[in-house]
């Protein structure tokens, strides 16, 4: 008798308790992690191997199934998008990322989206979605410095946060968002500023965004340039983007760089020139020819802070445009999204002053 009613008793208890887990979990908002590769999947022969490890080594799920703490925040499922060393990342891939991005947030039941990645890149890829996503919903970049099989490895607590960020409300209507070493940061002014140290992603003098305080983000400021609704840019149909390349100035430099470029069928180039976009008078011929035969030129700069406005007169006069304070590999990208609507050179510099 007293074992029957022990029976009966725990499975009640058990019935009561998964139907609480049950009521929580449908509680808990939806988020969907993306897996692109990267140190964050990474995988070293030992676990105080730092460096020459193998980037993306990892699947998806066995990024997932090492946090268990993600289920106490959001209703979490993966997909592989790629499983690559983001050094190697393609066009190909942010297309597909966009698209996917928009698809799944189309879906009400969808709160947000966690992308894993590489550190190289990663900072384009946020940019690339900051200006091709349609939707205010949190779309949110994590990595890591160390590979997942490091004492101390970041990439744990990175996702955790990420998750958390991607499934907050206060991360609605950001723009794209990094998350990485306790801070958060947008798409547009963040880069990596550290070939090793876990605290490499920077926004240099425009500043970070926010931090985490226990997994809980926090928000002091946000961008004012234009990005994911109230983005002009559509790649729903498109199978590639424009090549664009960049060309790095440097003391001798001169116009055989350039005329590669050209000849490699380049629809755009950002020169990376020194100070506030300055030309090598050697490649500046090179530059003037490309654009005769409809190359659109942008300047940037190699200094890494501050904007480059249009200052001297000869590169207005030359039709060169300015990139703004976009870093070249960002100028790269907006270029090439510009290309796939005009060649209009006052359009495209429109763009550089809102994007
Ligand atoms: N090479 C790696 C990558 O970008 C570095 C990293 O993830 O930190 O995929």
């Amino acid at each position: 008798m007293i074992k029957k009613k022990l029976i009966t008793s725990l499975v009640l208890g058990t019935l009561i308790l998964s139907s609480c887990t049950s009521v929580l979990a449908a509680e808990l908002p939806e988020v969907k992690i993306l897996a692109t590769g990267g140190t964050i999947a990474g995988s070293a022969a030992s676990n105080t191997q730092m460096t020459g490890y193998t980037s993306g080594a990892l699947s998806v799920d066995t990024l997932i199934n090492a946090v268990p703490e993600l289920k106490n925040v959001a209703v979490v499922s993966g997909e592989q998008i790629s499983n690559i060393g983001s050094q190697n990342m393609t066009d190909d891939i942010w297309l597909k990322l966009a698209n996917h991005c928009n698809e799944l947030l189309a879906d009400p039941e969808v709160k947000g989206i966690v992308i894993t990645h590489g550190t190289d890149t990663l900072e384009e890829t946020a940019y690339f979605l900051n200006l091709t996503v349609k939707s205010n919903k949190p779309v949110v970049l994590v990595g890591a410095m160390r590979p997942a099989t490091a004492i101390s490895a970041d990439g744990p607590v990175n996702l955790l946060n990420a998750v958390k960020l991607a499934a907050s409300p206060k991360a609605v209507g950001k723009g794209v968002l990094v998350a990485l070493n306790d801070e958060i940061n947008g798409a547009r002014d963040v880069t990596k500023t550290n070939t090793s140290n876990v605290a490499t992603f920077k926004a240099p003098e425009l500043g970070l965004l926010g931090y985490f305080a226990n997994g809980e983000p926090y928000f002091y400021k946000e961008s004012t340039r234009r990005n994911t609704i109230n983005s002009e840019f559509d790649v729903s149909n498109l199978k590639q983007l424009p090549r664009v390349d960049i060309i790095y100035t440097h003391g001798n430099d001169d116009r055989m760089l350039i005329d590669a470029a050209v000849k490699a069928g380049a629809k755009g180039i950002v020169y990376a020139g020194s100070g506030m976009g300055s030309i090598h008078k050697d490649a500046e011929p090179g530059l003037i020819d490309a654009q005769k035969k409809g190359v659109v030129i942008v300047r940037s700069s190699r200094v890494g802070n501050g904007m480059v406005v249009a200052g001297s007169e000869q590169y207005t006069k030359e039709h060169f445009l300015n990139g703004d304070t976009l870093n070249p590999q960002k100028a790269r990208i907006l270029l090439q999204l510009a290309l796939t609507k005009t060649n209009n050179l006052n359009e495209i510099q429109r763009m550089f002053n809102e994007y």
